[in-house]
């Protein structure tokens, strides 16, 4: 039996379907993030396993025991909201020791994991400071110590870092990951973010309208998208909804020179391919020519949409110092066979 396990678990709010039979087996040590856009249950998912919300059906059971209707409290679980939600009038280390002293823990036994904590986070030089003295990494990093600091059995986060910049979020993202693993603690995470969990999670569990859609280590998420929600909800994607004919497709009276390996002859199939997998090429020397419509720089990139008889396809190019073709101009788009899939699901 898994460290934490999820059984079917609903909840009804009258006629509405929150979350609906949540199944999800989790290994001690693992980092999994819930995904998925806004209203789709991830919170409340989360709130079933913190204690906060009681599920309709289903049952929750953490180490053997069965928690289902554990109070939070009992639960002993470390909890990490958006907001930082720390006390404005105490110190970072009176903050941090706040759940060791309504928890009894000895004087000198809290001053010990105060210490232990804060340098697990990088904050020891902060012990002092008040909250209103710090950035919001620094704070969030706080949050994360008085969460970690009564050794709870699971970490549970809701989207802990989307108070913060781009940048800032990048960065702590990789914290995140450090001070979970340094610790081995299992952590269930909730984000909207794909790139967020892609970067972090050892596995992603999409969800869609109170269901799980995918559950999948990221890199398989990525590559074998069960369906065209999952495939452009985690990175972007192109699609191409076809039907085979002899050696090539035909969309909308138009011939792809392109024909999917495993596909015959009057099949209609459902194919997605990434935009970095696509790549320019002379007009006429690809598998379908187009017009260049828009061409962004990004730094390390550029990317590329290229209006064709099939729809408009993004591409994205490795800067390799020169620019790719201007807009209006005619190109051919070319992929390699293994790059352009059928959506996990099968045919259409
Ligand atoms: P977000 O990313 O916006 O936080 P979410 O995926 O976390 O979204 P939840 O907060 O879990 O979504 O909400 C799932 C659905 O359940 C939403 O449609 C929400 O309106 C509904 N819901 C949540 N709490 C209640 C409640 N107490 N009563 C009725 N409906 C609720």
């Amino acid at each position: 039996m898994s460290f934490l396990n999820l059984k079917q678990v609903s909840k009804i709010y009258g006629k509405f379907t929150a979350v609906k039979d949540f199944d999800l087996a989790v290994e001690k040590g693992e980092f999994i993030s819930l995904l998925g856009p806004s209203g789709c249950g991830k919170t409340t998912t989360l709130q079933m396993i913190a204690g906060l919300v009681t599920p309709s059906s289903g049952s929750v059971t953490l180490d053997g025991r069965d928690i289902t209707y554990t109070a939070p409290a009992q639960r002993q679980l470390g909890v990490v909201f958006q907001s930082y939600a720390l006390f404005p009038h105490m110190t970072v280390a009176q903050n941090v020791s706040f759940g060791l002293e309504m928890r009894k823990v000895p004087k000198a036994e809290r001053d010990e994991r105060v210490k232990e904590t804060l340098a697990l986070v990088h904050l020891s030089a902060l012990a002092d400071r008040y909250p209103r003295e710090m950035s919001g990494g620094q704070r969030q990093r706080v949050a994360i110590a008085r969460a970690l600091v009564i050794n709870p059995p699971v970490l549970l986060l809701d989207e802990p870092l989307s108070n913060l910049d781009a940048q800032l979020r990048e960065e702590m993202q990789f914290e995140l990951r450090r001070i979970q693993r340094a610790v081995g603690i299992t952590t269930i995470m909730v984000t909207h973010d794909q790139a967020e969990a892609l970067s972090i999670s050892d596995r992603i569990v999409v969800m869609e309208k109170g269901n799980i859609t995918q559950v999948d280590m990221p890199y398989k998420l990525y590559e074998h998208p069960r369906n065209d929600f999952i495939s452009n909800f985690v990175g972007k994607s192109n699609f191409l909804s076809a039907q085979v004919e002899a050696d090539m497709l035909a969309i909308e009276n138009t011939a792809i020179r392109f024909k999917p390996e495993q596909a015959v002859s009057g099949d209609k199939v459902s194919l997605f391919i990434r935009p970095e997998k696509l790549n320019l090429t002379a007009a006429g020397a690809g598998h379908v020519d187009g017009t260049v419509a828009t061409r962004y720089f990004m730094g390390s990139q550029w990317f590329v949409t290229v209006a064709t008889p099939a729809g408009q396809l993004s591409v994205s190019l490795p800067n390799v110092g020169t620019p790719p073709p201007a807009e209006g101009e005619t190109v051919g788009l070319i992929w390699q066979h293994e790059d352009c899939r059928m959506l996990a699901g099968g045919a259409a």
